[in-house]
């Protein structure tokens, strides 16, 4: 394959890539000193915590370490707020992972920079058809990705992420249970090729994730032929077949600490490089390409609605209360149970 390769042309396309990463690295250095001061003062007048998610920009993620909150994938997050004594939780992230805080803490205040920050799988997977998609499926158990909506938690009897998926799947399918698995159905997919359970797919997907091309990142690999390449579940099996580390966010961002490579060409969301240079600045990080030269690409590696989150909509949600999260008390409390049994099975 490789002797097709046009190795100028990729090679401009590399450098592309690099230096989008580069210039989103140094982000930080020409954010304004005084929105960070204030934001840092705002939260400790509100006693409030900062809980970011891994594809924020760097100065929320860095503000968010500066100020004892954390930075982590949704599960973590949810652990982590829910453990946290703050009365308010800043969640930086999509609109999800605000249901999740206010589903784990009630009594808490949960601030988000913005409500429009939502994501293609909640939006695939609406309350009314899904639970009519149970409906006709009763003798299946029904685990939903944390991606989804506090009602659609509210219909399922387990709710995962993608760094406890396949245990929880293994651990049902050892049990003989059939199951319904939604929204991603490229995740679906994954688990169900890893753990041989009998799942049923609903047909949701990342915007994100599915752009990434098989192709792509090997036209890559003839380049960087040292480079590992790291993968996240939500992309296609072309893609996770060829990956060396497939795993949540958390889970790749630990193989690049763990592996001796010194290049890594990761497909999920670009945030994440932000944690991999500071855990291994020494190494490479590459961006997996997405939807093909020439090609209109609707996320380009990087989630839009996570793009949504800035840090003068941080201050303002935090000076003014808004954007804050409600979740109505009969749907909080059915869907607190499946959360609840996943966080309970990942102590277990
Ligand atoms: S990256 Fe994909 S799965 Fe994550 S929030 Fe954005 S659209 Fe949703």
């Amino acid at each position: 394959m490789s002797e097709l390769i046009d190795k100028a042309a990729l090679r401009d396309t590399v450098q592309k890539y690099l230096s989008e990463a580069e210039e989103s690295l140094k982000k930080p250095v020409v954010d304004n000193q005084a929105l960070r001061d204030e934001i840092k003062a705002l939260l400790q007048e509100k006693d409030a915590v900062l809980v970011a998610h891994y594809y924020c920009e760097d100065a929320i993620q860095e503000l968010a370490e500066e100020t004892g909150g954390v930075i982590a994938d949704s599960l973590e997050m949810a652990r982590f707020g829910a453990e946290h004594p703050a009365k308010t939780l800043v969640v930086a992230g999509v609109k999800f992972m605000g249901e999740t805080a206010k589903i784990l803490s009630p009594e808490k205040t949960i601030l988000m920079p913005t409500l429009e920050a939502t994501c293609s799988l909640d939006i695939g997977c609406p309350e009314e058809e899904f639970s009519k998609f149970c409906d006709e499926h009763p003798d299946r158990t029904v685990v939903v990705y944390a991606n989804t909506s506090a009602a659609v938690k509210a219909r399922a009897d387990w709710v995962v992420t993608s760094a406890i998926a396949l245990d929880v799947v293994q651990h049902l399918s050892d049990n003989g249970e059939k199951i319904i698995w939604a929204p991603d159905q490229h995740l679906g997919n994954y688990v169900q090729s890893q753990t041989g359970a009998d799942v049923l797919l609903w047909d949701g997907a990342c915007i994100v994730h599915e752009e990434f091309k098989a192709k792509g990142i090997l036209d890559l690999k003839a380049i960087y032929p040292d480079a590992a390449v790291l993968v996240h579940p939500e992309s296609p099996e072309p893609v996770v077949e060829i990956a060396d580390v497939v795993g949540s966010t958390s889970q790749l961002l630990k193989a690049t600490k763990e592996m001796d490579n010194d290049t890594f060409i990761v497909a999920t969301d670009r945030g994440i490089f932000y944690k991999m240079k500071q855990a291994s600045p020494n190494k490479r990080f590459v961006e997996a390409p997405t939807a093909g030269s020439g090609a209109t690409c609707r996320s380009c590696a990087h989630c839009p609605w996570m793009a949504l989150n800035s840090l003068e909509l941080l201050r303002n949600a935090l000076r003014d209360g808004t954007d804050e999260i409600f979740v109505d008390e009969e749907v909080r409390v059915k869907a607190l149970k499946p959360l609840q049994r996943m966080l309970d099975f990942k102590k277990s």
